[in-house]
């Protein structure tokens, strides 16, 4: 398999077209990145109802492929606590049953009140695939850390005002965008996706 010239991601958040294009740039490879945007006609009409991130990444990745006949990566991601089980997990972006993040963020906050403070372990976990008519490949990366009883910062978004990552005093929302990135179970992510289709005699 050669690396592709273009691939499309598929989202249509520019940041998340950014972050991919300088990670492939890192490793030297030139491949120009496309969003399901540079596709007026795509209707996003998937139904992510697989169990875990890998499953509902694919769906999103195939989708995307069948749909462009371009290369596509997708990913899927969210914020595990391990008070609450592994959830909100996959259902992190409509957890309080709206979208909107500061309720989403409230309702964690809620659940875990009693929780001390040496149990409020939780991670970011983000499954990013990869899908064309030969391969389907699926890595994940994680950003472990605990959850602080008052949101603060107002970087980031989601769930960053209350999360710090292991190593840190300030939460997501107060780091630099850049530090964050570093860090970040989705960055982990795309730079093993970069590294495994490196591996597997993908060259620029
Ligand atoms: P999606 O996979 O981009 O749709 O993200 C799913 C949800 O997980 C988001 O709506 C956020 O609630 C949460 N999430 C994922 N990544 C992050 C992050 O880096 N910071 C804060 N929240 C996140």
């Amino acid at each position: 398999m050669v690396f592709p010239a273009r691939i499309v991601l598929a989202t249509r958040n520019q940041k998340k077209r950014v972050e991919l294009q300088r990670i492939l740039t890192t490793h030297s490879i030139g491949c120009e990145v496309l969003t399901l945007a540079d596709f007026p006609g795509y209707v996003d009409d998937v139904v992510e109802d697989a169990p875990d991130f890998e499953g509902n990444a694919i769906l999103k990745a195939r989708s995307a492929f069948s749909a462009t006949g371009v290369p596509a990566v997708a990913d899927d991601s969210g914020l595990c606590v391990d008070a609450l089980n592994g959830m909100p997990g996959i259902f992190s972006a409509r957890w309080s049953g709206t979208g909107d993040d500061q309720r989403n963020l409230e309702l964690v906050l809620a659940q875990i009140r009693d929780v001390p403070s040496a149990r409020r372990s939780a991670a970011f976990v983000a499954a990013v695939a990869f899908v064309d008519a030969d391969d389907c490949v699926v890595v994940r990366g994680e950003m472990s850390g605990h959850l602080v009883r008052e949101p603060r910062g107002s970087d980031g978004f989601g769930y960053d005002p209350i999360f710090v990552a292991l190593g840190q005093q300030l939460t997501n929302a107060e780091l630099a965008p850049e530090v964050k990135d570093d860090l970040s179970h989705r960055g982990q992510a795309l730079r093993s996706l970069v590294e495994a289709l490196a591996h597997r005699g993908v060259a620029n």
